[in-house]
């Protein structure tokens, strides 16, 4: 084994001064070609360098077939390249006399960064800019795993967070059910002033409905309606605003206190049709009541009065 190794290194310095050789020929013939005729005025200068090139230009086709036969000769190396004697260096007992090896630690661990940054650099230049979540993805190895967390939760854990917020407050009722698989719809009534629809994704809010409390929950087959908007421009403008609120309150950190954050903000249309506007004083504005709720103090405004 060590003799064929051996002798594969023979042959791999061997065809590296082949190589050198033929480099030094192409060099040379390029520099007389770029030099001319030794005697330019006189057609013997002109045959000297043809004679002079071809003679280069024989020799260069000489050592290219010489490497081609060496190369093919060469066969890619199966195990670790050995490091030889360099891989001693470590086991030398007086370091400060002899640094090297710890150069080479740095290289290694620099060469190590550049590959990484330029690994990084590469997804994130391939990528589509326009794709936000693309870039996240790519960026790191922990927001890839808090992203499922979110969606991927025990049905338990939202059971236990919708009737903890049901029972806080006595005019909104909530009813959770799964007609899709694992993923909770939650049906809200709020006082006699409406009723929304709440689908979830896991623990976070995909998406809010909000309707008139005379406007039915369920389709014509008896599913729940997650999609038909209200006939009210009322309750279509709540759910605007709901839906705001929704991506405004979202933390994926914090996807309990979001929740809550949502309810508590949605239980504050109990008094739509009786709340005052903050800023101008008056119940209808444009025939229309405060449909904006301010999402830290509740305030109420009109659409047009919003701060
Ligand atoms: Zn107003």
């Amino acid at each position: 084994m060590a003799a064929a190794e051996g002798s594969s290194v023979e042959t791999l310095t061997t065809t590296l001064n082949t190589l050198r050789t033929l480099r030094s020929s192409v060099t040379l013939f390029f520099k007389i070609v770029s030099e001319g005729p030794k005697d330019e005025n006189s057609n013997e200068g002109e045959n000297n360098l043809q004679v002079e090139a071809m003679k280069v230009l024989a020799d260069i086709k000489t050592h290219l077939r010489e490497l081609e036969v060496q190369v093919g000769g060469l066969a890619p190396p199966t195990n670790p390249v050995n490091l030889g004697n360099t891989g001693l260096l470590s086991l030398d007992p007086s370091p400060d006399k002899l640094p090297l090896y710890y150069q080479l630690l740095d290289c290694y661990t620099w060469m190590e960064k550049v590959h990484c940054y330029s690994t990084i650099m590469y997804s994130l230049l391939s990528g589509n800019n326009l794709k936000r979540s693309s870039v996240s993805i790519s960026l790191s190895t922990k927001r890839r795993r808090q992203a499922p967390l979110n969606h991927n939760v025990p049905q338990q854990q939202v059971d236990m967070l919708i009737q903890g917020i049901n029972q806080v407050y006595q005019d909104m009722t909530l009813n959770i059910s799964r007609p899709f698989g694992n993923n909770a719809v939650v049906q809200v009534t709020l006082g006699r002033v409406l009723r929304a629809v709440v689908t979830f994704k896991g623990i976070l809010i995909e998406w809010v409905v909000v309707r008139a409390y005379n406007e039915p929950l369920l389709d014509d087959d008896g599913m729940v309606d997650l999609y038909t908007p209200s006939l009210y421009e009322v309750f279509q403008k709540v759910t605007d605003n709901a839906n705001a609120a929704m991506l405004n309150f979202c933390s994926p950190g914090f996807s309990d206190l979001s929740v809550r954050s949502f309810f508590t903000w949605l239980h504050s249309f109990a008094s739509l049709f009786t709340d005052v506007c903050k800023r101008c004083s008056n119940h209808l504005h444009n025939h229309m009541p405060p449909t904006w709720r301010e999402f830290r103090t509740l305030d109420a405004f009109h659409e047009e009065c919003k701060p």
